[in-house]
């Protein structure tokens, strides 16, 4: 076996965002523009990662608009971090030239910043579809109810004029309904925004791509699209809801047991799916999941949920049918700790469990980072005596996001003059650039930026300037919003990693003679082992006190430093570990 290498003494770094470095300027790269009445771009958030905290600004003159507000999943390497929201700090002192905010569509990675940062921006108004606005009020009721969104809205096809932009709202599919695209025309050119989307010509007519109004607007001209990226590695068309629709049947025709079906709680339209060949096979449905039942009861308001009266039912009645005459319908597909799904493989859920001959159905993609949850999931659920169905068994899931070919026709049909990718990490805006070079657009009309970089357009011409205002990770922790940072979060991960020692040192106010010494420990090793090493400790500190300089004052942060110095040193030594040194001196 190989032997491990040996430890060195390191300070524990931050991860890898506090050292973040500075992106090198990009080729053809401008100075900014001095004439004041410009149309910019400026991403905040999205540009640099996947299903990111997306949020851009579209600027003209003075006058902004914000299209999104979402939040990010933080990175294993942030310990207690509920999620991240854009960093905003650019439009502090512009709220009174705030003209809008415009939320494509209701999932997370959209609206998730909304109730932590509207109320901080003078609470402007926001325009989105029926089904966002009803999202987001739930959700900023379930934050801080004592606050009221502004919440206007609109549909496809509106036209609405806020300032010096005139926007055109159009609908597109998405694995959500109610995602609409904009238009938004400035006296220096239009600028069409995606939002997530793509062209599944096939999907229910409440969820289809509003092809005949994005035509139009491509005829009227395009100086910019803002373009999704998330699916731009992928070649060919994404998936048709139709093809799913074939699956679903196929799989209800030929299951005999009870069937579980896990699925996101915002995509209404397979719920809906699951509605109806439910109805159609003679299967009630008990709904499991606190985000699913909430997003049903409001689909169902809206419309975008349509099932008779006694389809959904209650476990008491669920009890008395037999395995093939219900399903159950829950959250928990990506393999969330806390989620109906894997609660009922952990047998931690109150009343369900795996039978034999249950039939489990993710009809879902696995986002990026949860593919050792799910497989973890799944595991438990075979041991349990279920089988599983996944979309890559059959295509019983279609993915929300624009594919190669999707891209391309979207292009062709606005024929833009400058392409700006966003919505993924590096890699995947320099695909979709490629894209937009096959279609048509002029390699140097492809324009990269990072975030909170300044993309200008002046004089009919479109560049990337040198411009980059800061673009901070600002952590949402329970209540608190920003009061993590990368120290705090540092500290995590030392204790986490190495545990914590406290050292109590009574220090004698007159001889500065070291007094009784407590050492105590967390995290570190177990309390068996410790008394010899304890006794060390205690020896160490006894000894900085001891040889502290004699004008130095007990209660000084210079002695504390000492002490932590010369205790890590000795830690290290003994154990090759780092936990945290906590020095606490008392005066007797
Ligand atoms: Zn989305």
């Amino acid at each position: 076996m190989a032997k491990r290498p040996k430890a060195r003494m390191r300070r524990p770094d931050g991860p890898n965002y506090t050292r973040r470095p500075q992106p090198k300027p990009k080729d053809g790269e401008r100075a900014p523009s001095e004439n004041g009445n410009v149309l910019k771009i400026i991403p905040l958030g999205g540009n640099e990662e996947t299903g990111g905290r997306n949020c851009s600004v579209i600027q003209y003159g003075r006058e902004l608009l914000i299209v999104d507000m979402g939040l990010q999943w933080p990175e294993d390497d942030m310990p207690g971090v509920d999620y991240i929201i854009p960093d905003v700090s650019f439009l502090r002192g512009k709220e009174k030239d705030i003209r809008g905010v415009i939320i494509t569509h209701g999932h997370y990675d959209h609206t998730g910043g909304v109730p932590h940062i509207i109320p901080t921006l003078g609470n402007p108004p926001i325009y989105a579809s029926d089904l966002t606005c009803a999202m987001l009020q739930k959700k900023m009721e379930d934050i801080a109810p004592e606050k009221k969104l502004r919440l206007n809205k609109v549909k496809s096809r509106d036209r609405i004029k806020l300032g010096a932009f005139r926007v055109e709202f159009f609908a597109l599919s998405h694995n959500i309904p109610g995602s609409l695209g904009i238009a938004v025309e400035t006296p220096a050119g239009r600028v069409v925004h995606t939002g997530d989307f793509k062209l599944d010509l096939h999907a229910h007519v409440s969820n289809r791509t509003d092809i005949e109004t994005i035509k139009q607007i491509g005829d009227k001209g395009v100086m910019c699209l803002m373009c999704d990226s998330t699916n731009s590695y992928a070649p060919g068309h994404q998936v048709s809801e139709e093809e799913v629709e074939k699956n679903v049947e196929l799989m209800f025709s030929q299951t005999k047991g009870r069937m579980i079906v896990a699925t996101f709680a915002s995509l209404l339209s397979r719920v809906q799916q699951i509605l109806v060949a439910a109805e159609r096979h003679n299967r009630k449905v008990l709904v499991e999941g606190f985000s699913m039942k909430t997003n049903i009861e409001i689909g169902k308001q809206l419309g975008y949920i349509r099932c008779k009266p006694n389809t959904i039912i209650t476990w008491e009645e669920a009890q008395k049918m037999p395995p093939h005459g219900y399903l159950i319908l829950c959250t928990g597909a990506q393999g969330e700790d806390n989620a109906a799904l894997m609660r009922i493989a952990n047998r931690e859920h109150k009343y369900l469990h795996i039978e034999r001959g249950d039939l489990v159905v993710f009809s879902s993609s696995v986002i990026p980072g949860n593919d050792r949850a799910v497989s973890r999931l799944k595991d438990g659920l075979l041991r349990e005596g279920a089988s599983i169905i996944d979309s890559k068994m059959l295509d019983i899931h279609a993915g929300g996001h624009a594919k190669q070919e999707d891209i391309a026709d979207l292009i062709k049909l606005l024929r833009p003059k400058y392409f700006m990718p966003i919505e993924g990490n590096y890699g995947s805006l320099l695909e979709n650039k490629q894209i937009a070079i096959r279609a048509g657009v002029p390699e140097n009309n492809n324009l990269i930026a990072d975030n909170g970089q300044v993309v200008e357009f002046h004089s009919g011409q479109g560049y990337v300037t040198s411009v980059r205002h800061p673009i901070e990770y600002v952590f949402v922790d329970g209540l608190g919003i920003g009061d993590v940072n990368a120290l705090v979060l540092r500290d995590r991960k030392q204790l986490a990693g190495d545990g914590m020692i406290v050292v109590i040192a009574q220090i004698n106010t007159r001889g500065g003679k070291p007094g009784k010494i407590d050492v105590i420990s967390r995290g570190l090793t177990h309390m068996k082992e410790q008394g010899r090493f304890i006794s060390g400790m205690i020896a160490v500190v006894k000894k900085s006190v001891a040889d502290k300089e004699p004008r130095m004052k007990p209660q000084e942060k210079d002695l504390r430093d000492k002490i932590r110095r010369d205790l890590e040193k000795f830690v290290f030594q003994r154990t090759h570990r780092q936990p945290m040194i906590v020095p606490v001196i008392i005066e007797a």
